[in-house]
């Protein structure tokens, strides 16, 4: 018998794992700069929290959920997105009762989303997310998109496209939203099943339906950013002066609606031509309302969900110029013997103590097989340590990449690496 791992998911292996500590250690160091601290909620939550929070119209919800019942007989789900349960989480804290703006961020968090898995949509994938709560200026809006442009030009992503829009809020929507449904009405026959279900409910979503024939007839529907209210436009016009500000490129997407409920005023997308049609690395927006929704103070709040997984394939396809080469063993000790291997075991403290990376032959192959794994393992020095050498207290330390070998006292091995 032998297994295989679940439908749209993936092992991360060491080939990969490192380029992706190094993604995050360019995110923590910029969330920092900004201001941000780190929140870690768990990775299921009551199903209601994604019910109330994200809302039961939307695809994620009603389609996607991985929900089932525990032993206890409670609904649980599996995080699909990361803002319901910080939400959650600064209620039951406290922290939305406390000083304001609070200001978080979770880092390759897994999500799960019950989806047909294809290039750049799996069933577990990760997200790096922001979230800004109880500050209602339009600066923290440009803050959070500086934020994701900043992070996209560290790791060596230049272009993409951030497509920006505002879906109001519940003083304009509402008279939009009749405006709206009164154009599909008269248009019902050219809608999908699934619009045709939106209707009533989320009249906007319809914009986004990515069918060629709702996409045709959404094209000279009323837009919502001819809509606003004073305070939403106003919210808008702001928003573009600050990204100018920040000197970031942005275009205005009318049809960007963001698939969840809790969004109001901003709503964003940053998108990659280079990764087919999975390419929207990061979306995010304003959710106004939500706290509330769950329970919590009136607390405005916003924040994006960037894919790990879409980054790492648009940082691949770019080139990849900005991530580091594989880490290097720095020094593999050969030698032969149990006299030999007990100086050895001292010597790799010693070598580690100082901050080098090391290793040493723990399988007892000959010396010849030892030199072999260490230049599979790619090692930058080799020590070797036969019966002479070790009488004198010397190896013998090749530099695997030139070649060269020379002469040095065990105590020194250390210093001839850094050197090097
Ligand atoms: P899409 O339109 O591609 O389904 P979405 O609107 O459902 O995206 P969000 O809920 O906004 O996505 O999540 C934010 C980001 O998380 C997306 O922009 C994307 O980079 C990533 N993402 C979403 N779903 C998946 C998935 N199934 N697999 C991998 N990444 C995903
Ligand atoms: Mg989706």
């Amino acid at each position: 018998m032998s297994y295989s791992v679940p439908k749209g998911t993936k092992d991360l292996l060491p080939e990969d794992t490192y380029k992706w500590q190094f993604v995050e250690e360019v995110i923590r160091n910029i969330c920092r700069k900004y201001g941000f601290n780190e929140i870690r909620t768990p990775i299921f939550e009551h199903t209601e929290v994604f019910v109330r929070g994200v809302g039961d119209t939307t695809d994620v919800v009603s389609k996607e959920m991985y929900t089932f019942e525990d032993k206890g007989k409670r609904s649980i789900t599996l995080r699909p997105e990361g803002t319901a349960g910080v939400a959650r989480s600064i209620i039951e804290n406290s922290i939305a009762s406390g000083p304001q703006p609070t200001k978080l961020y979770y880092l390759s968090a897994p999500m799960f989303r019950y989806e047909n898995p294809q290039a750049g949509r799996q069933r577990q994938f990760h997200q790096f997310g922001l979230e800004i709560f109880g500050a209602p200026n339009a600066s923290v809006d440009a803050e959070t998109i500086a934020l994701a442009w900043e992070v996209l030009n560290a790791v060596g992503v230049h272009n993409l496209s951030l497509n920006i829009n505002s879906i109001g809020c519940p003083e304009c929507r509402p008279k939009y939203r009749e405006k709206l449904i009164a154009y599909f009405e008269e248009r019902k026959d050219k809608l999908c099943k699934t619009c045709l279900e939106r209707l009533y409910k989320n009249p906007l979503r319809i914009l986004d339906c990515k069918e060629e024939s709702c996409h045709e007839v959404g094209k000279d529907a009323p837009l919502i950013i001819d809509h606003l209210c004073p305070e939403c436009s106003d919210h808008f016009e702001k928003l573009k002066s600050y990204l100018d500000e920040y000197g970031i490129n942005y275009k205005i997407n009318p049809h960007i609606v963001r698939g969840l409920d809790y969004y109001t005023k901003t709503v964003f997308e940053i998108i990659s031509d280079e990764i087919g049609a999975q390419g929207t690395v990061c979306g995010g927006g304003r959710y106004d309302g939500l706290v509330e929704q769950l329970g919590g103070p009136k607390l405005c709040g916003i924040g994006f969900g960037m894919g790990m997984e879409r980054l790492m394939m648009v940082i691949e396809g770019t080139g990849a110029a900005a991530l580091p080469e594989k880490p290097r063993l720095d020094c593999y000790i050969a030698s032969m013997g149990e006299n030999a291997r007990v100086k050895c075991v001292g010597i790799l403290k010693t070598l580690r103590d100082n901050g080098i990376s090391a290793d040493m032959d723990h399988v007892s192959r000959s010396m010849k097989a030892q030199f072999k794994y260490a230049g599979k393992l790619g090692v930058r020095f080799v020590a070797s340590i036969g019966d002479n050498e070790l009488e004198r207290g010397m190896a013998r330390l090749k530099n695997m990449d030139t070649g060269e070998e020379k002469e040095v006292a065990f105590a020194e091995i250390g210093e001839a690496i850094k050197n090097a």
